[in-house]
């Protein structure tokens, strides 16, 4: 008995190092879920993936779901699991799986490091359980004719536990960020920046508003809101008119100092970051940007153009957008993405959202000490 302790607790430990080893590695691994008769086992502890259309478990959680023994021998670098009268060997080094009976299959074990993951659904016959897969989920479900629940009962049992668990798992398999992106949102808050604030929390992301002084007085709530959830609040200007915006430095100045105090007055948020409307260029000549220096107003321009006005259609949005922010991270320079708060700019959100991050971008926002990029001073921003 204190000998099977000893070896279990080396499989414990094998397990645990490889485990972390494989995280980085973030292969193209689909989830799958365990079900053992009525039960679910969660997938974040099991860590069971589907690669190439097989099912992969680690030995530990096999053993544990199916109670067959687990014996690791060092000295050979093997693992026998016996359950009753049958084994199997597992030995990773050489990819080979060997029954009792002489069976062998090769290339059917998998070895993350030192972690020894097998396939379930050979060993799961091997010892007398039937494996039922179920698509939705989907969830590969061992019975032996103790279950009580259908597979549909199975399912919605469990269904909001596997949501959430699969929300997770696809943010343990992002690769951990190393660069920066910022997104951008100008003209609003209006009816469709909750909805924006809502994708970007499930995200995790942040993002800078750009906003216009009567569309804060509207949507004071959304930008009280914007302050709570880690956004940073910045200012568009007061009426968008290039006549009025721009008729001197001074009513340019103007513009920004009032939208500012009204950030100031409904979020109690001291933010000296602006953007002009159209962009700097061409309004923005030396004297005007010399007010606004003056002013100490930080003003910030985009080298991504989602171009989501002129598409009014998300996909597009997100097709043009994702292909520009891949022309930038050629440059070497962060994404700074120029967005609107529009329906159709929320459709497109989460497919940049999933490219960024799924592709190493830590979604940052504009502060009162980050050099602003601008078309007058377009430093590398990292
Ligand atoms: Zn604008």
């Amino acid at each position: 008995m204190k000998r099977k302790i000893v070896l279990a607790a080396m499989v414990w430990c094998v397990m645990i190092i490889g485990f972390t080893q494989t995280k980085a590695e973030a292969k193209t691994r689909q989830l799958i879920f365990i079900g053992v008769n009525d039960e679910l086992i969660s997938n974040v502890d099991t860590q069971a993936y589907i690669e190439d259309g097989i099912t992969y478990v680690p030995v530990r959680i096999f053993a544990e779901a199916l109670g067959v023994e687990v014996r690791w021998n060092k000295d050979t670098r093997t693992v026998q699991l016996t359950k009753d009268d049958k084994s199997i060997l597992l030995d990773p080094a050489n990819k080979r799986l060997t029954t009792d009976t002489g069976e062998e299959q090769t290339l059917s074990i998998q070895t993350d490091q030192e972690r020894v993951v097998a396939p379930y659904r050979f060993m799961s016959e091997y010892f007398g359980f039937k494996i039922v897969y179920i698509q939705e989920g989907p969830i590969a479900r061992v019975v032996d004719g103790k279950e009580t629940l259908t597979n549909e009962q199975f399912l919605a049992k469990y269904k909001a536990q596997m949501q959430a668990e699969t929300e997770k798992w696809r943010k343990m398999q992002q690769p951990k960020p190393t660069k920066s992106a910022y997104l951008t949102f100008d003209d609003g808050p209006n009816k469709h920046t909750e909805t924006i604030l809502q994708i970007l929390k499930e995200y995790e992301a942040k993002a800078t508003f750009f906003m216009l002084d009567g569309n804060m007085k509207q949507y004071e709530g959304t930008v009280q809101k914007m302050v709570t959830e880690g956004h940073a609040l910045a200012c568009h200007g007061v009426t968008h008119d290039k006549n009025k915006f721009y008729r001197s430095p001074a009513s340019a100045v103007n513009e920004m100092t009032t939208c500012l105090s009204t950030i100031k007055a409904i979020a109690n948020v001291d933010s000296n970051i602006i953007r002009v409307p159209y962009g700097s260029v061409p309004y923005m000549k030396a004297d005007y940007r010399k007010a606004m220096d003056e002013a100490g107003y930080l003003m910030w321009d985009w080298n991504v153009d989602s171009l989501d006005w002129k598409f009014l259609n998300g996909p597009k949005t997100a097709n043009y957008t994702i292909e520009q922010i891949k022309k930038q991270a050629a440059n070497g320079t962060a994404p700074i993405i120029l967005m609107h708060d529009k329906a159709t700019t929320a459709e497109a959100l989460p497919a940049i959202l999933d490219y960024l991050q799924n592709n190493g971008y830590e979604l940052k926002v504009m502060t009162n000490s980050l050099q602003p990029y601008n078309f007058w001073n377009k430093h590398k921003v990292s």
